[in-house]
C-alpha cells in the first residue's frame, strides 16, 4: 500500500515548528511494515491544501494529513476537502456530540466559533478523538482513503494509533517485515565509523549512521518476508558490528549515556564523586537525571574558581600556579582531593577552557583535561575539543560519562561469550 503524508500549517512553511508529526508517521508506518511514499508541507491556504492533496493522492493508496481542524479563520482542511471532493460542508451530529462532551456543553448551545469544528464533509467517516475537541474524518475519494487529523501531536499520536494504523494494516496484503538495531557510539568520527564497517552492508541488510552530536547511531535495517529469519540475520549482523566497534558501542536502542551509567553503577556497587570546573555541574546532572542515583553519587564539587580548588578539594595552591588551572596536574588534584573528601570509590574531574574567551596559543578554547581517582590510582588526559562553548562544554560532559562507562565495564566479571542459533 503506498501511504503519503500531508503536514498542514503557516507556522511550518514560516519555520515556527519543527514538523515532528511528518517524522512520527513515517517511523510508525515503517514499524508496522508499510513505508511512507512521500510527504508534503503546505500552509493555510485552501488552494494549496486541496493541490497537494490531489497531487499525493494521485500516486497514493491512502494520503494520512494533519493540521488545519481547529475552531479559527486559519482552520481550512475540511473546506479544502469538500471542495476536492465535491462535497458540501455539514453539521456533523457525531462530531457535534463529541464537542458537546468534550467541552462539557451537553444541553446547551456551542460558541459558533467552536462548532465550526464539527462543520465536517458529507459523507465522511468520524475519526473519534478521545484527548482533543477536533475529530478527525476520512473520505474516500477516487477509491484512496483521505484520513484527517488534528495538529496537535498527542492527539494526532492517539489517533493514528487507535483508528488509521488498524485500517491501514487490514488493508496492507503486502506487509514486509522490518527490523532495525541501532547502536549508540561514541568517541569516533563518522568516517572512522565507516571505514571500520566497511563491507558490511549486503543485500538483505542496509547499513545507516545518524549524528545526534556528539553521539552517532549505527542503524542496521533488514527487510523481508520472514520475521524469524530478519531477526537472526540482524543479530549476526550487530555481532559483527560490535566486535568491529569495540568499546566505542555505549548502548542500543532507547539507551542513553545516563542511563548505561547508571545501570553500571547498579551492577557494580561503586560510589561516585565529581569535582568539575568548565561544565558547571553538568555531569553531576546527568547523574542525578537517573532515578535511584542517591545509592550512588555522594556529591559533586563546582570548582570554578583557584581558591574553591584549593578549599575544597585541596589542590595545593602552589601546583595550580606551576601549571595552572587547566592541566593534567590540577584535574589529577581535584579528582583525588574529591574522593578523599567523599569517601568515594571513584572521583572523576574535569578543567577546561570552554570558552569564548580564555585561550593562549598553547591552551586554545577547547583544551580540557579530565581525570579519575580510583583505589588503584590516578590518571588524566588532556583533550582539544573543538566548536563553541555549548559544544565543548557538552562534549566534556559525554566524554567524561563515556570515562566513567569504561572505567565500571572494566569492574565487572567478564561474561561468558554468547552465540545465535540459526532458525531452522
Ligand atoms: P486545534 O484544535 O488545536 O486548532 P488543528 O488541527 O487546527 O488543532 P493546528 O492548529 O494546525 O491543528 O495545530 C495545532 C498545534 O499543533 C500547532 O500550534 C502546533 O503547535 C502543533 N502542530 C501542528 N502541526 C504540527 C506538526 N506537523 N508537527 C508538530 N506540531 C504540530
Amino acid at each position: 500500500m503506498k501511504i503519503a503524508t500531508l503536514s498542514i500549517g503557516d507556522e511550518l512553511t514560516l519555520g515556527e515548528i519543527v514538523d515532528t508529526n511528518a517524522a512520527h508517521i513515517a517511523g510508525r508506518l515503517y514499524r508496522d511494515g508499510l513505508r511512507l511514499q512521500r510527504h508534503l508541507t503546505v500552509g493555510d491556504s485552501e488552494l494549496d491544501i486541496e493541490e497537494a492533496l490531489e497531487l499525493l493522492a494521485d500516486k497514493a493508496d491512502a494520503v494520512i494529513a494533519t493540521g488545519g481542524l481547529g475552531p479559527t479563520v486559519d482552520d481550512l482542511t475540511a473546506r479544502s476537502v469538500a471542495k476536492l471532493t465535491g462535497r458540501r460542508l455539514m453539521l456533523n451530529e457525531e462530531a457535534l456530540a463529541h464537542l458537546k462532551r468534550f467541552t462539557g456543553v451537553e444541553n446547551g448551545p456551542l460558541l459558533v466559533l467552536n462548532e465550526k469544528q464539527a462543520l465536517l464533509p458529507t459523507k465522511c467517516t468520524v475519526i473519534p478523538n478521545p484527548t482533543g475537541t477536533a475529530c478527525g474524518f476520512m473520505v474516500i475519494h477516487n477509491g484512496r482513503f483521505l484520513f484527517f487529523l488534528p495538529g496537535v501531536p498527542s492527539e494526532m499520536r492517539r489517533m493514528l494509533d487507535e483508528s488509521v494504523m488498524p485500517f491501514l494494516l487490514e488493508r496492507s496484503r503486502h506487509r514486509r517485515a522490518v527490523g532495525t538495531r541501532v547502536l549508540k557510539t561514541f568517541g569516533l568520527a563518522e568516517a572512522e565509523l565507516d571505514d571500520l564497517l566497511k563491507g558490511m552492508a549486503t543485500p538483505e541488510v542496509s547499513l545507516a549512521f545518524c549524528v545526534s552530536f556528539p553521539e552517532i547511531m549505527v542503524k542496521l535495517r533488514a527487510e523481508g518476508d520472514d520475521g524469524e529469519h530478519l531477526d537472526w540475520v540482524l543479530a549476526q549482523a550487530e555481532a559483527v558490528a560490535r566486535e568491529r566497534l569495540r568499546g566505542h558501542v555505549y548502548g542500543e536502542g532507547d539507551d542513553t549515556i545516563d542511563s548505561v551509567v547508571a545501570g553500571l553503577f547498579r551492577e557494580t556497587g561503586q560510589t561516585l564523586a565529581l569535582a568539575e570546573s568548565c561544565t558547571g555541574g553538568m555531569i553531576a546532572a546527568r547523574i542525578t537525571s537517573q532515578a535511584g542515583s542517591s545509592a550512588w553519587f555522594r556529591e559533586g564539587a563546582v570548582t570554578y574558581s583557584n581558591e574553591a580548588k584549593h578549599r575544597l578539594l585541596g589542590v595545593p595552591p602552589e601546583q595550580i600556579a606551576a601549571h595552572g588551572a587547566v592541566s593534567s596536574e590540577t584535574a589529577r588534584a581535584m579528582a583525588k582531593g574529591a574522593r578523599q573528601a567523599a569517601g568515594s570509590d571513584i572521583a572523576l574531574a574535569v578543567t577546561g577552557i570552554a570558552g569564548p574567551d580564555g585561550g593562549t596559543p598553547e591552551k586554545p578554547v577547547g583544551t580540557v583535561f579530565i581525570a579519575l581517582a580510583t583505589r588503584s590510582g590516578c590518571h588524566a588526559k588532556g583533550y582539544r575539543f573543538s566548536g563553541g562553548r555549548d559544544e565543548v562544554r557538552t562534549l566534556t560532559s559525554f566524554t567524561a560519562m563515556d570515562w566513567i562507562r569504561r572505567h565500571l565495564m572494566s569492574q565487572l566479571p567478564p561474561s561468558p561469550a554468547a552465540g545465535t542459533a540459526q532458525p531452522t
